[in-house]
């Protein structure tokens, strides 16, 4: 825990104030060398405030994201199976102060839901639910785990639960989730204790090492996390690295993936009531300098933001985004019946800003020549922690991750797009297979894809 230290992070931030534009120029070559920046020069890249220093970042974590990731967006959409909760986190809707009707899905209920979401396409799912020991001990979520694995094509769940213990991390690992994600929420403690009252929650130790108990207990993919908007943004991200730096050390493995919430409206809670929000200029900030101080980490950005602003941060740096989400338990089954029916309204978790469908968010990123990807192959042939970093700093994506994005993707034309939309994207999966540098490979996934689509097969990846 000693890793983590308050004054240690005010005076870096404060050494690293007013940088000039040589020292942000040699911060961004260093970078682009793939060399791993101190804590001071990630403190100065935090500091800089003019127009032309915000421009120069910008492009080089641009720069960085596409020729780490190509042109690749991992995509997946979150389940949310109980909104139960026994805290009181005073920017949830689901906290406990707030009375209204709370649900858990029964484990037919799980399988209604992931037959839903693979109906839409989804092969990765973030798993979610709220903490309540009484009413969701670790064996519910367990259960429903094996129900979407047992009934559906879903290939990877991705699971976000409260912090818990080393011995039920393990039941976890051995369900064989994806990746472990928990948000720390701030790394502030004060802020930790302000907005966590009274709770399960509210230990701010027992929290910041919930990703060592679950590397001891075997996971070795853990995903952390900020909500922006609780505390001084400069603050949060020394912090994200303050932790991934300690995973690295202590497990060889930094954050598998770090997710980029922003506090949006609940209901019981009032945004003017947190004085730290981060506008939009703020927010594409963070995400390029988190692209710039963490390469290879996966950067997720919800459907909490709007489709401007996804589409401005994935050229800044994200490369994992929620696509036809809901945020209701239940709620993809609701939406779907609501249609036929007519209109029902919940207390959602948040409110979200981007509400289009898993084909038009598709579409929309081929117009934007980004290759939507449902690929889940490192999970399914065991490459996690640090082999899939000795796959990404190999430079390898492009040969291996590009590919199998393609393939998925021609999956999901042929099992959920119409006819217009499978042929528009028929010949962007073409051109993107000639843009392959490797003729080897180039090949490869040009005879992949058409088993796929002439043949029928399914989940292929190199
Ligand atoms: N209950 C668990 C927990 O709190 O860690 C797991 C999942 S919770 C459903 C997922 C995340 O939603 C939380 O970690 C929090 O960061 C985020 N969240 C809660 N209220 C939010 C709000 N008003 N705006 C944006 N994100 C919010
Ligand atoms: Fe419960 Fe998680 Fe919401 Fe806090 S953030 S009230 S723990 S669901």
């Amino acid at each position: 825990m000693d890793w983590m230290n308050k004054e240690f992070i005010e005076k870096i931030l404060k050494d690293g104030a007013n940088p000039t534009h040589d020292q942000i120029e040699e911060i961004l070559e260093k970078s682009y060398r793939r060399e791993k920046l101190s804590h001071l020069e990630i403190a100065r890249l935090l500091n800089a405030s003019e127009e032309e220093q915000f421009e120069k970042i910008y492009e080089i974590a641009g720069k960085i994201k596409k020729e780490i990731y190509g042109r690749r967006v991992v995509t997946f959409a979150p389940i949310y199976v109980s909104d139960y909760c026994v805290n009181n986190c005073t920017y949830c809707g689901y906290r406990r102060d707030n009375k209204f009707s709370r649900k858990k899905l029964s484990i037919d209920n799980v399988r209604e839901e992931a037959l839903v979401l693979e109906s839409l396409g989804h092969k990765r799912l973030a798993f979610e639910s709220g903490e309540d020991p009484v009413n969701l001990p670790i064996e519910y979520f367990l259960d429903c785990l094996k129900a979407i694995y047992e009934s559906s094509d879903i290939r990877r769940i991705n699971v976000n639960i409260a912090a818990t213990t080393k011995e039920n991390y393990r039941k976890l690992h051995d369900a064989e989730i994806g990746t472990y994600i928990l948000f720390q929420e701030t790394y502030h403690e004060e802020t930790f204790n302000e907005v966590h009252p009274r709770s399960l929650k509210g230990n701010y130790q027992y929290h910041l090492e919930a990703f060592d108990r679950a590397q001891q207990a075997g996971i070795d993919d853990v995903g952390g996390g900020v909500l922006f908007g609780l505390y001084d943004y400069k603050f949060e991200v020394m912090g994200l690295i303050l932790h991934n730096d300690h995973l690295e050390k202590r497990y060889g493995v930094g954050f598998h993936t770090i997710s980029v919430p922003r506090l949006k409206k609940a209901e019981g809670m009032d945004l003017d009531d947190f004085p730290y929000l981060v506008n939009d200029e703020e927010f594409m900030h963070i995400v390029a300098i988190l692209r710039l101080a963490v390469p290879y980490g996966g950067l997720i950005l919800s459907t909490r933001e709007t489709r401007e602003m996804r589409e401005n941060l994935i050229m800044r740096g994200v490369s994992q985004i929620s696509a036809g989400s809901n945020t209701g338990v239940g709620g993809y089954k609701e939406e779907k019946l609501a249609k036929e029916l007519g209109h029902h309204k919940e207390v959602p978790q948040f409110e979200l800003s981007d509400e289009r469908t898993v084909l038009e968010v598709v579409e929309d990123m081929i117009d934007d020549d980004l290759i939507p990807s449902f690929c889940t192959a490192c999970y399914r042939c065991g490459r996690t922690g640090d082999r899939f970093m000795r796959l990404a700093k190999s430079g390898q994506i492009g040969n291996v991750c590009e590919p199998n994005a393609l393939m998925t993707l021609m999956e999901f034309l042929d099992d959920y797009a119409d006819e217009r939309l499978r042929e528009k994207g028929k010949k962007f999966i073409m051109n993107a297979i000639e843009d392959i540098k490797n003729p080897d490979i180039r090949k490869l996934a040009k005879e992949k894809v058409e088993k796929i689509d002439k043949e029928g097969a399914r989940d292929l990846f190199l």
